[in-house]
C-alpha cells in the first residue's frame, strides 16, 4: 500500500510516494508557487500519480499555517503562503483525484512521523520542533498530537521573546521567528 505526502512550505514543495514502512520511493521538488499554491499543489500530485507506482490508497499533506483538521481547512497562514488562509485543501484535492485525504500543519506531521517511524518511537510525551521559513512545534501528550484552539498550540515561532523587536508576519513583535 503507497500513499502519497506532500509538504507544502514557504520556500519549497515536495511530494513524494511512500510505501506502507514509511520508505521515500520517489520525491519531486518545487520552488513554493506564491501566486498559484492549489495549482501547484494539484499538479504536483498529479505528476506522481502518473509515475504510476502500484496503487495509490491516499493523500497526506504536510502545510505551513493553522489547519483545521477536521475540515482539511487552512485556518490561517502568514504572508509566507498568500491566500492560503480559508483554503479548504482536502476538499480540493478529494475531488480532483478521488483518493482519501488529509491534511494537517506540518509541524504537528513531523512529530507524527518522529513518533511512528523516527526518533521519537519509544516516548510518548515530547515537543518536536522544526526549523524552516518558520519556527514551528508539534506537541505529542500521552502519544497523541495536542493541536489546541484552531489548531494553533504548536505555534511556538509566533511567541514574543522581545516585545516592541521586528515586525512579523503574523502581525505582532518580536516573535521567536524573527
Ligand atoms: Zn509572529
Amino acid at each position: 500500500m503507497n500513499t502519497i505526502g506532500v509538504d507544502i512550505g514557504g520556500t519549497k514543495v515536495k511530494a513524494g510516494i511512500i510505501d506502507q514502512d514509511g520508505h521515500l520511493l520517489t520525491q519531486i521538488e518545487e520552488k513554493t508557487n506564491k501566486q498559484d499554491l492549489k495549482t501547484q499543489l494539484l499538479s504536483m500530485v498529479e505528476c506522481l500519480l502518473k509515475q504510476g507506482h502500484c496503487e495509490i490508497q491516499g493523500i497526506g499533506i504536510a502545510t505551513a499555517g493553522r489547519v483545521n483538521v477536521e475540515e482539511g481547512l487552512i485556518h490561517f497562514a502568514t504572508s509566507n503562503l498568500p491566500g492560503w488562509t480559508g483554503t479548504r485543501v482536502r476538499e480540493l484535492v478529494e475531488e480532483r483525484f478521488g483518493l482519501p485525504a488529509v491534511v494537517d500543519n506540518d509541524a504537528n506531521c513531523a512529530a507524527y512521523a518522529e513518533m511512528e517511524i523516527g526518533s521519537a518511537t519509544q516516548d510518548r510525551h515530547f515537543i518536536c520542533i522544526t526549523l524552516g521559513t518558520g519556527i514551528g512545534a508539534g506537541i505529542i501528550i500521552n502519544g497523541k498530537l495536542h493541536r489546541g484552539e484552531n489548531g494553533g498550540a504548536g505555534e511556538i515561532g509566533h511567541m514574543v521573546f522581545e516585545p516592541g523587536g521586528r515586525l512579523c508576519n503574523c502581525g505582532k513583535r518580536g516573535c521567536w521567528e524573527q
